[in-house]
């Protein structure tokens, strides 16, 4: 039976540039969007692939709609082998301006997300002994960013997640790894000014900005037979932004 991989967040961006990676290598896919219309395009790029690809719509920060989502996933596909929790969002603001409304809002999606599907998932990768989970954290997580109070909250968050869930699960033969992306050309990013994007193409060594699929191929390692004793790790990808 072949593989299958779910990748939350998925109709566009680094979550699509994932999907299509691992469809490429062999997996069928399940693509999470909001809404099932946002991940039909990813689907279809999939399946010329070769693979099955279906799209189940949840909001990954209800638990509720995760589980049925998983519930539907793994009657249609079998098995559950790869858990790629990408889904995210962006409210930046300087702290003393944040509202509470935009600190709730990134830590539930971004942070509680990764909660729910990773205990619903990683129940199915524990009766089956197997399965590689990666998490999308950012360096906002590992070094802070001005302006990203909330944003660097969550992705700090999923750090601790990813070694306490690489902790937990090691022994059953689950990884669980994560990449900390640096400035992606994604529709997250384009909404930055240029004197913001200026100011960090300036900090980074390659002098250029990362490519989704520049993600997707440390993702695809990750997931692979070729990382079988990697867990537990946060990569960086950023075209040394800190080194
Ligand atoms: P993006 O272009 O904004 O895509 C995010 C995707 O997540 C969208 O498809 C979005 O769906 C989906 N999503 C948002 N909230 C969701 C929810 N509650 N339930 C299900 N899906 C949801 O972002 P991206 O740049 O590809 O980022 C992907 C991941 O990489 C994020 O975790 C982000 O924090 C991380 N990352 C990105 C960068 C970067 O430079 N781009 C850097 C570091 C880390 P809708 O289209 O329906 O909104």
């Amino acid at each position: 039976m072949s593989k299958t991989a779910i990748i939350t967040g998925s109709g566009r961006g680094i979550g699509a540039a994932i999907a299509k990676r691992l469809a490429k290598d062999g997996f069928n896919i399940v693509i999470n969007e909001l809404s099932e219309e946002a991940g039909q395009q990813t689907a279809e790029e999939c399946r010329a692939l070769g693979v099955k690809a279906e799209v189940y719509a949840a909001d990954v920060s209800d638990y509720a709609q995760c589980e049925e989502m998983v519930k539907k996933a793994k009657e249609e596909f079998g098995t559950l082998d790869v858990l790629v929790n990408n889904a995210g969002i962006t409210r930046d603001g300087l702290l003393l301006r944040m509202s509470e409304e935009n600190y709730d809002a990134v830590i539930r999606i971004n942070q509680k997300s990764v909660f729910n599907m990773t205990k619903l998932v990683g129940a199915i990768m524990l009766r089956q002994k197997s399965g590689s989970i990666v998490n999308l954290a950012s360096v906002a997580g590992l070094y802070g960013n001005a302006g990203q109070m909330n944003y660097s909250a969550s992705k700090g968050a999923v750090i601790a997640m990813t070694k306490t869930a690489a902790k937990e699960l090691g022994s059953r033969g689950i990884r669980v790894n994560a990449v900390a992306p640096g400035f992606i050309q994604t529709p997250m990013t384009d909404k930055l000014t240029d004197e913001q994007k200026n100011a960090i193409l300036g900090q980074i060594a390659m002098k250029r900005y990362g490519q989704p699929e520049e993600i997707a191929n440390v993702v695809a390692f990750l997931c692979g037979e070729n990382s079988s004793y990697v867990t537990g790790q946060i990569i960086e990808i950023s075209g040394g932004l800190s080194m």
